[in-house]
């Protein structure tokens, strides 16, 4: 059953209302007919299963017929730091990091970032992102929208990086912690800790096609960022923000299965004192 977002206020008791986009996308895309079902949330955990009873493009009316529990959501959340990459990379990460599971996304400028929006370009562009990453998130089966927040400058993102605790800056230098070895060495428990036992928010900082300048990197650790490596092949920016949230929902058993043996021992054990 295909997923939709709705406003609070269009999410009652009993009737809930779809408008915009998803009352189009359930009448011409879906062409779903009074009778059918669809699963409503609100995006802050409350979901239903709803029957139609009016479809028009403009608008659908639905009553309640089944109250689910949400709990599609990722144990750890994981927010994707992005330098804004050229074209529309951004948007694959956008749409493919929600799929995977990520929690937040901050696409910022850093030094070696190529691409500029004026204000008026950004705002649009801004409403854009975070539709894609609505429809990922209803496509995805996910309980909440994974929130876009507008293109911060570098010197913002260190002051999220200091106040978060908990960042791992996805480097080529070769000063850089294996991936494996972040996951289980790292700093001590300065951050709240996540219901898996592992530290939770937990930021993900992915360079530009030029990647990082060594100022960058020195900048990202004194803040409190942790370089990792994801080894010795050179990934594109868009690549390396993806593989690194799969690794990291593979790590804590969001990919189908508890983790083995050892990571349940580590992650038993972990409550927040390694990273
Ligand atoms: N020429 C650049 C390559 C940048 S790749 C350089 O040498 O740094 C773009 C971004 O993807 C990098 O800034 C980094 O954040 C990430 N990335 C790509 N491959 C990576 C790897 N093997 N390990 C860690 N991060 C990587």
């Amino acid at each position: 059953m295909q997923k939709y977002f709705v406003d609070r206020t269009a999410f009652g008791d009993r009737l809930v209302t779809v408008t915009g986009d998803d009352a189009r996308h359930i009448c011409v895309v879906m062409r779903l007919k009074p009778g059918d079902r669809i699963v409503v949330s609100d995006g802050g955990g409350r979901e239903a299963i709803a029957e139609l009873t009016a479809v028009r493009p403009d608008c659908v009316e639905a009553v309640v017929v089944e109250r689910l529990r949400a709990d599609a959501e990722p144990k750890v959340d994981v927010w994707i730091a992005q330098s804004l990459p050229k074209g529309d990379k951004f948007e694959t990460v956008l749409q493919k990091g929600t799929e995977i599971g990520a929690g937040r996304f901050l696409p910022f400028r850093s030094e070696r970032t190529v691409v500029r929006y004026e204000a008026e370009a950004a705002a649009r562009k801004l409403d854009r992102w975070r539709k894609i990453v609505k429809e990922a998130a209803e496509q995805a089966g996910r309980n909440r929208v994974p929130p876009v927040d507008p293109p911060m400058s570098w010197d913002e993102l260190l002051a999220r990086v200091a106040q978060v605790g908990r960042a791992w800056l996805l480097h080529t230098g070769s000063e850089c912690m294996p991936l494996r070895e972040a996951f289980r060495r790292g700093r001590a428990g300065d951050g709240p800790t996540g219901r898996a036992g592992f530290p939770s928010p937990v930021m993900l900082i992915v360079g530009p096609e030029g990647g990082f300048s060594d100022r960058e990197a020195e900048q990202a650790v004194r803040a409190g960022a942790l370089p990792v490596s994801l080894g010795r092949r050179v990934l594109r920016t868009e690549t390396a923000a993806m593989v690194a949230l799969a690794c990291l929902m593979y790590e804590i058993g969001e990919m189908g299965g508890e983790p083995d043996a050892e990571g349940g021992v580590l992650y038993a054990g972990m409550q927040g004192e390694l990273l």
